[in-house]
């Protein structure tokens, strides 16, 4: 089933998300919720969703990212996955700068700075513990989308409101930026 997107103001946008147990995550109901959460990540067109964009408070986001797929090309991939409770660590501080979108935050593109490397501990869908080292572009992608967990989206990450635009504007002052393109997550 595709779930309606929660946009920027709905308050459960901003609520820290539940933790989902072991048992709960071998439930049907549960199974099901994650096979609706990539139905409606790809209905929406993103490369990530988080539960709460569609309305559920709890430690779920799914990622599917193509391997190359943005202006930085060589950039690694990641088959669909789906993160449980994940827990980040950052490895690397030094910062990496990409324009962000988000489909709770339509229309709108910001540049955020982030650390360039991390590393996710998270329970896969069948409840066992997983690692996935991030960096560059997928590092990016994974902390916007575990964010959402937290209650946060990309423009409280940003030092520069100026770096705030609309996608079209966007297109035509800052085209070829490094970017997510025009995915959104
Ligand atoms: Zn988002």
């Amino acid at each position: 089933m595709i779930r309606p997107l929660l946009r920027m103001g709905h308050p459960i946008l901003r609520q820290t998300a539940h933790k989902v147990s072991v048992a709960d995550i071998q439930s049907a109901d549960f199974q099901q919720f994650l096979s609706d959460m990539r139905e409606s990540m790809k209905h929406h067109g993103g490369i990530g969703l988080a539960a709460p964009q569609v309305g559920e408070s709890v430690q779920v986001a799914v990622i599917e990212l193509e391997e190359g797929k943005n202006r930085y090309g060589s950039t690694e991939g990641l088959p669909f996955t789906i993160f449980i409770n994940p827990v980040l660590e950052v490895l690397d501080m030094a910062t990496q700068g990409f324009w962000e979108g988000c489909l709770s935050v339509p229309g709108l593109r910001g540049f955020v700075e982030r650390p360039r490397k991390v590393k996710v501990t998270y329970l896969n869908e069948r409840g066992e513990e997983k690692i996935l080292i991030a960096e560059n572009f997928l590092a990016t992608v994974v902390q916007h989308e575990l964010d959402h967990l937290w209650g946060h989206l990309y423009v409280d990450r940003m030092e520069d409101m100026r770096l705030l635009s609309f996608q079209e504007e966007f297109q035509q002052f800052y085209g070829q930026a490094p970017s997510l393109d025009e995915e959104d997550v």
